[in-house]
């Protein structure tokens, strides 16, 4: 086969848009490809994304898609961001909204056809501009795999999960107008419980199917965390791969980071005091000496916000500043709100914001992640490079990066790390984090380890390189 021509689409990648660690990752991983390989990046050119700003311009290139008998314009634009190639589509009814998915916490109701249109654009994008190496992501661009199938696209494709519990699973009425052959409703393909899966039928044609971390790979397959596709997943077991994500440490890097008051290293750790000092001026919180734990992400079931806001009162009632920083469901939100009344050790902000979420991870001395699921996690890779010590439930991606702390340092990554999904358990390790606090040459020591272990997109890209080359 001739040199690899990779085309590696997302809903959203990082900065022109994100919603989670699926933007971040789909900006770093083909940034770190295209040094080995020529690698291309799709995604839809929503009508929030700055054309300008990006030089985002118009390829000339244009087709239309007819999905039950509706004619959908679909056009390519092109722009070269940070050294990367990336094509947006651009079709009113997938781009004009004012959210990628929907507003926090919802999904739009027409996302099928929305993403029904991304997928028809990807799988013409590999054969318009002859990419011969498929990579797609989630669920949203799941279906991209059964078109270009249908189309008698032959060449790999590569799906990888970040997160099964979204699946794409929707009545079987609407298959209609996805543009996709009644042959799909198949128990080996896409039907899925009377419902069609889209997630189902990306790992039923694709060649290989990764997920974010080793450990998530394996989990998956079991009921208890496989969300009904467990059976399925053991089925393809043998395509199956767990690969740890990575980040991008020329955005992640305290040393240079523009949205910090001081940039500090490993080996000069003085600045993360005054960009914690800064912050706290900033949030309002009093006692500068206290520890300040803090909390990143979105609002959900699975990032642990039932055990977090159980344990909320006794952990506030401790001599510590708390930070929380996110969004998403309203009950969540409700009950953070009405503690955050009550308490002046508690900082809490609604809402996206990438510069502040920078500024409390070099603030912080420990980040709190009691996900009762992670597949990877990018948030405490985040932490332990700003050096705030991550406290985690041990799970998926979380359990390949997270290890609890050891005099010889020989893993990377040390953190508290707790086995049992309850507030006891979460709470007996965020005291063990205070106990180190005041071990100050400890504590520094753990810290420093954790700013220099290499959580680097690069080795994850140079596991997916392998990969490719084994397929070609
Ligand atoms: P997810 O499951 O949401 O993808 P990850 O830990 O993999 O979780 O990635 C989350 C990413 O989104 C990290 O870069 C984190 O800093 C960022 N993030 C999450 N919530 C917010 C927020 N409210 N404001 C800014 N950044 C956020």
């Amino acid at each position: 086969m001739k040199e690899i021509r990779l085309l590696f689409a997302a809903a959203e990648i990082f900065p022109f848009a994100k919603s989670g660690g699926l933007g971040d990752i789909a900006f770093a991983l083909p940034k770190a490809l295209r040094k080995k390989i020529s690698t291309t990046a799709i995604m839809p050119l929503y009508g929030f994304i700055d054309r300008e700003r990006y030089g985002i311009a118009p390829t000339g290139e244009h087709f239309t898609v007819t999905l039950d008998g509706s004619a959908h314009d679909i056009e390519f634009f092109h722009a070269q961001y940070d050294g990367m190639d990336i094509f947006f589509v651009y079709n009113d009814t997938l781009c004009d909204r004012e959210y990628i998915y929907g507003p926090p916490g919802e999904g739009y109701g027409d996302n099928d056809l929305r993403f029904a249109i991304f997928g028809h654009s990807i799988a013409e994008a590999v054969e318009r501009f002859d990419f011969n190496m498929l990579h797609l992501n989630d669920w949203h661009t799941a279906l991209a795999a059964v078109i270009a199938r249908d189309k008698g696209v032959k060449h790999p494709i590569v799906y990888t999960i970040h997160n099964l519990v979204y699946q794409g699973v929707f009545d079987a009425r609407f298959m209609k107008r996805w543009g996709v052959g009644d042959t799909h409703f198949h128990i080996d393909d896409m039907e899925y419980y009377g419902y069609l899966n889209w997630m189902k039928g990306a790992i039923a044609h694709a060649d290989i199917v990764t997920t974010v971390s080793p450990s998530y790979a394996i989990e998956i397959q079991l009921p208890e965390f496989g969300f009904g596709l467990d059976g399925f997943l053991r089925k393809h077991s043998d395509k199956l791969v767990g690969i740890l994500n990575g980040i991008d440490y020329d955005i992640f890097d305290p040393m240079r980071d523009p949205s910090l008051d001081a940039s500090f290293g490993p080996s000069s750790i003085r600045g993360k005091n005054r960009c914690k000092n800064a912050f706290l001026k900033e949030a309002s919180l009093k006692e500068k000496e206290w520890p300040l734990i803090s909390f990143i992400g979105r609002f959900s079931e699975q990032k642990g916000l039932d055990i977090l806001i159980d344990s909320i009162g006794e952990l506030l009632g401790n001599e510590i500043n708390l930070a929380i920083l996110g969004d998403g469901e309203s009950r969540y939100i409700e009950a953070l709100k009405e503690i955050e009344a009550e308490n002046e050790n508690f900082y809490l902000q609604i809402g996206y914001d990438e510069s502040l979420s920078h500024r409390i991870y070099a603030a912080s001395d420990f980040f709190l992640m009691p996900s009762i699921f992670e597949p990877c996690g990018l948030a405490q890779m985040i932490a332990m490079r700003y050096g705030a010590i991550p406290v985690v439930h041990a799970v998926g991606g979380l359990r390949d990066t997270v290890h609890p702390i050891c005099r010889t340092r020989k893993i990377c990554g040390e953190g508290f790390v707790f086995e049992s999904m309850d507030s006891k358990s979460f709470l007996a390790a965020i005291s063990e984090a205070l106990k180190l606090y005041k071990k100050r040459s400890s504590l520094q020591k753990v810290r420093r380890f954790d700013m220099e272990c290499d959580f680097s997109i690069e080795k994850c890209a140079k596991k997916y390189l392998d990969l490719y080359e084994g397929l070609r």
